[in-house]
Protein backbone atom coordinates (compact mmCIF):
# COMPACT_ATOMS: atom_id res chain seq x y z
CA UNK A 1 0.00 0.00 0.00
CA UNK A 2 1.12 3.27 -0.45
CA UNK A 3 1.81 5.46 2.25
CA UNK A 4 -1.37 7.72 3.41
CA UNK A 5 0.61 11.21 3.02
CA UNK A 6 1.73 10.45 -0.62
CA UNK A 7 -1.65 9.57 -2.02
CA UNK A 8 -1.96 13.40 -2.47
CA UNK A 9 0.99 13.72 -4.83
CA UNK A 10 1.54 13.13 -7.70
CA UNK A 11 2.66 10.16 -9.36
CA UNK A 12 5.47 10.32 -11.87
CA UNK A 13 7.24 7.36 -13.92
CA UNK A 14 10.77 7.88 -13.71
CA UNK A 15 13.17 5.67 -15.42
CA UNK A 16 16.29 5.03 -12.90
CA UNK A 17 19.89 4.97 -14.49
CA UNK A 18 19.67 0.52 -13.52
CA UNK A 19 16.86 0.93 -16.66
CA UNK A 20 14.17 0.17 -14.52
CA UNK A 21 11.13 2.16 -14.10
CA UNK A 22 9.57 3.54 -10.72
CA UNK A 23 7.23 5.63 -10.14
CA UNK A 24 8.20 8.78 -8.04
CA UNK A 25 6.06 11.62 -5.59
CA UNK A 26 5.82 15.36 -6.46
CA UNK A 27 4.13 17.90 -4.13
CA UNK A 28 1.62 20.00 -6.72
CA UNK A 29 3.30 22.87 -8.38
CA UNK A 30 2.06 26.01 -6.65
CA UNK A 31 -0.63 28.46 -7.53
CA UNK A 32 -0.42 32.26 -8.29
CA UNK A 33 0.38 34.51 -4.95
CA UNK A 34 -1.74 37.27 -4.41
CA UNK A 35 -1.97 40.50 -2.64
CA UNK A 36 -3.14 40.31 0.88
CA UNK A 37 -5.43 43.59 0.62
CA UNK A 38 -6.90 43.26 -2.85
CA UNK A 39 -6.17 39.62 -3.94
CA UNK A 40 -5.02 40.61 -7.45
CA UNK A 41 -2.36 38.30 -8.34
CA UNK A 42 1.20 39.52 -7.71
CA UNK A 43 3.89 40.33 -10.22
CA UNK A 44 7.85 39.14 -9.76
CA UNK A 45 6.37 36.29 -8.11
CA UNK A 46 7.37 32.27 -8.79
CA UNK A 47 4.10 30.60 -9.56
CA UNK A 48 3.85 27.21 -11.78
CA UNK A 49 6.76 25.55 -9.94
CA UNK A 50 7.25 22.87 -7.34
CA UNK A 51 8.30 23.97 -3.89
CA UNK A 52 12.14 22.67 -5.10
CA UNK A 53 12.09 24.38 -7.71
CA UNK A 54 11.49 27.32 -5.63
CA UNK A 55 13.86 26.61 -2.99
CA UNK A 56 16.66 26.52 -5.99
CA UNK A 57 15.94 30.09 -7.25
CA UNK A 58 18.14 33.14 -6.59
CA UNK A 59 16.81 35.18 -3.46
CA UNK A 60 15.62 37.90 -5.90
CA UNK A 61 14.15 35.69 -8.01
CA UNK A 62 11.68 34.81 -4.85
CA UNK A 63 9.88 37.93 -4.92
CA UNK A 64 10.12 42.08 -5.49
CA UNK A 65 13.33 43.25 -3.36
CA UNK A 66 11.31 46.36 -1.97
CA UNK A 67 9.20 47.36 0.65
CA UNK A 68 5.83 44.52 1.01
CA UNK A 69 7.62 42.99 -2.05
CA UNK A 70 5.74 39.98 -2.16
CA UNK A 71 2.88 40.63 0.00
CA UNK A 72 1.31 43.64 -1.53
CA UNK A 73 0.32 44.02 -5.32
CA UNK A 74 1.92 47.66 -6.60
CA UNK A 75 -1.27 50.12 -6.14
CA UNK A 76 -2.52 48.57 -2.53
CA UNK A 77 1.77 49.57 -1.85
CA UNK A 78 1.60 53.32 -2.87
CA UNK A 79 -1.73 53.31 -1.45
CA UNK A 80 -0.36 52.62 2.15
CA UNK A 81 3.09 54.53 1.66
CA UNK A 82 0.81 57.58 1.13
CA UNK A 83 -1.41 57.09 3.85
CA UNK A 84 1.75 56.02 5.94
CA UNK A 85 3.14 59.70 4.86
CA UNK A 86 0.17 61.42 6.13
CA UNK A 87 -0.14 59.99 9.53
CA UNK A 88 3.75 60.72 9.91
CA UNK A 89 3.32 64.65 8.81
CA UNK A 90 -0.40 64.56 10.84
CA UNK A 91 -2.55 64.48 8.69
CA UNK A 92 -4.39 61.81 9.26
CA UNK A 93 -4.74 59.63 12.31
CA UNK A 94 -3.78 56.60 12.60
CA UNK A 95 -6.88 55.49 14.53
CA UNK A 96 -8.81 56.52 11.00
CA UNK A 97 -7.01 54.68 9.11
CA UNK A 98 -8.77 51.45 7.60
CA UNK A 99 -8.54 48.44 9.93
CA UNK A 100 -7.44 46.42 6.59
CA UNK A 101 -4.37 48.53 5.95
CA UNK A 102 -3.60 49.38 9.00
CA UNK A 103 -0.96 46.96 9.91
CA UNK A 104 0.71 47.77 6.73
CA UNK A 105 1.07 51.32 7.08
CA UNK A 106 2.52 50.73 10.87
CA UNK A 107 5.35 48.93 8.82
CA UNK A 108 5.58 51.42 6.23
CA UNK A 109 5.98 54.14 9.15
CA UNK A 110 8.80 51.58 11.10
CA UNK A 111 10.85 51.74 8.04
CA UNK A 112 9.81 55.64 7.01
CA UNK A 113 13.40 58.31 7.33
CA UNK A 114 12.23 61.00 9.95
CA UNK A 115 12.82 63.95 7.87
ZN1 LIG B 1 -3.39 44.91 -3.98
Amino acid sequence: MVAPYLRRLKRVRVRTPGGRTVFHFRKPKTGKHVCAICGRPLHGVPHGRRPVEVRKLSKTERRPERIFGGVLCADCERKVIEIAFYVKIGEKDIHTVDIKLRPYVEVALKRMVVA
